[in-house]
């Protein structure tokens, strides 16, 4: 294992639609299966961690998140992509359905979903860790788990950068999109 990139779902692989609950909605951001797959040639593990808070806002159910989900991982399927883990955190502390309120320690920038897919997947401590997102909140979590950070333009990403920069928070590089993230990875990045 060359590295693990941690990658956000929506607004970094496919297109941001706000609260996604039909399968039929779902857009491959440009680049996106070529540029998992070259990633995952070379020896990267590939992991998608996902906040959706629109279970807890009750804006989907979980049948339609579901159907989302299988939509997306066999879109990037059919484009000879295997994740080696898809985690979602369907948690909101305000969340008008009930199960799902809760203050977890999953939803992003928290670090638990990064944190089980390294425990599952056996990452020793001297593997190069990289997240790539287009919130502050994937940032900042993937800084918690000492990865190399990378904020893509896509999505929310442009608004974030500049939310980010008033608050003094950046990310290691800000990039167009996702095959840029890609080569910027496969180049070997920032020395750290
Ligand atoms: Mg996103
Ligand atoms: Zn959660």
């Amino acid at each position: 294992m060359k590295g693990v990139v941690f990658l956000d779902r929506d607004g970094t692989l496919i297109e941001e639609e706000g609260y996604l609950s039909d399968p039929a909605r779902l857009r491959e951001i440009p680049g996106a299966a070529e540029s998992l797959k070259k990633l995952s040639e070379e020896g990267y593990a590939l992991a998608v961690i996902s906040n959706q808070a629109g279970l807890a806002r009750g804006k989907f159910r979980e049948d339609q998140m579901e159907a989302v989900h299988w939509a997306f991982v066999e879109h990037f399927r059919r484009r000879g992509v295997e994740f080696d883990g898809v985690e979602y955190c369907p948690h909101h502390p305000e969340g008008v359905v009930e199960r799902y309120r809760m203050a977890c320690g999953c939803r992003k920038p928290a670090p638990g979903m990064a944190e089980k897919i390294l425990r599952r997947l056996g990452v020793p401590a001297s593997c190069r860790i990289w997240v790539v997102g287009d919130k502050m909140s994937d940032i900042l979590m993937g800084k918690r788990v000492q990865a190399e950070t990378i904020l893509v333009a896509t999505g929310y990403g442009e608004t974030e950068r500049r939310e980010g920069e008033r608050r003094g928070e950046r990310p290691d590089i800000f990039l167009p999109s996702i095959r840029e993230a890609t080569e910027w990875i496969l180049s070997g990045g920032k020395a750290r």
